[in-house]
Formats: C-alpha cells, structure tokens, sequence
C-alpha cells in the first residue's frame, strides 16, 4: 500500500509523510500510523485541557455524531473538530506540503478527507450543531494558541 511508504516526519503537533526511503520497521511504522490516525492526538490534548481548565464539560470522539467529532459540548449544542493540517488538507497552509512521491495518490487522498469533512460540518449544522474547527497550524507557539484557544472559548461562552 502506497500509504505506508511515506517517512513520517513529527511537528510538536503530529505527523506528516515525508517523500524520501522508508527507515521505519513495521513496528515503528504502525506505532506512528496509530498516533497519525487514533485518538488523543497532542493537539486534540491540548485543546481539551484548556476547555477543561476552562470549566467547560465535553464528550471525546463521539461516535453518534457524523464524523465522531474529537471534542463534543453537549450543554452549547457545539462540537470541535481538531484538525491536522496535512491530513484534512488546510488551505493555503504552510504545513500542508503534497509529498514529492506518490503524490497523485496523497492528493486523491486528501482531496478525499477534504470533501468528507465538508459533508460532515455541513450534517451537523443542519442537525443544529454548532461547528468549530481548530487546525494544527494554529496551536503551534504559544501566542498563537493561546489567541485560538481564547477565540474558542469565548464563541462558546457567546452561545449560553
Ligand atoms: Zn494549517
């Protein structure tokens, strides 16, 4: 599978294919797929903490919702998504760079992931949800997250 024969390469926030032999053993390999495609990714931590410290309350990775969003805030109708900017393909992102090999088949692949989440919002919206999305790039310094994080809290706070 041409998905496996990318090299990873690790931003402090997660992981993107790297263009260039694979070093990894398969153990390496599905560790590093597992933290790409499993659950509690660093980002995904870092906002919950701040909601939490917030005092705002939330279900993770509910699976009733369309597209199991990563953070779900039952009391304010809304859910976050957080996104990595590679794998859900942030526009105009400089974090999100197409590998040089196979890149007909990662553009396909992200183009994919793309239009799903676009489905997705649009489902839960028309369910009554609110929809935040954080991405990656955004949460990368501290001054930079802690603007998003702070934006974040304050549109859910606006909902009560
Ligand atoms: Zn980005």
């Amino acid at each position: 599978m041409a998905f496996l024969e990318a090299e990873m390469v690790c931003s402090p926030v997660s992981c993107y294919p790297f263009s260039m032999a694979d070093r990894f053993s398969p153990a390496q390999r599905s560790k590093i797929m597992r933290s790409i495609k499993g659950r509690d990714t660093k980002a995904e931590l870092l906002v919950r903490r701040f909601l939490f410290r917030k005092g705002l309350r939330y279900r993770t990775n509910d699976r009733r919702l369309v597209g199991s969003p990563d953070i779900v805030l039952p009391k304010y109708r809304s859910v976050v998504f957080v996104n990595g900017c590679f794998w859900h393909g942030h526009e105009g992102c400089s974090l999100f760079v197409l590998p040089k090999t196979n890149s007909a088949f990662w553009s396909d692949k992200i183009e994919k992931n793309r239009s799903r989440d676009a489905k997705n919002i649009s489902t839960l919206i028309s369910d009554g949800w609110r929809v935040f999305v954080v991405w990656e790039c955004e949460l990368r310094n501290r001054s930079a997250r802690d603007a998003t994080l702070e934006g974040l809290v304050n549109e859910i706070w606006a909902l009560e």
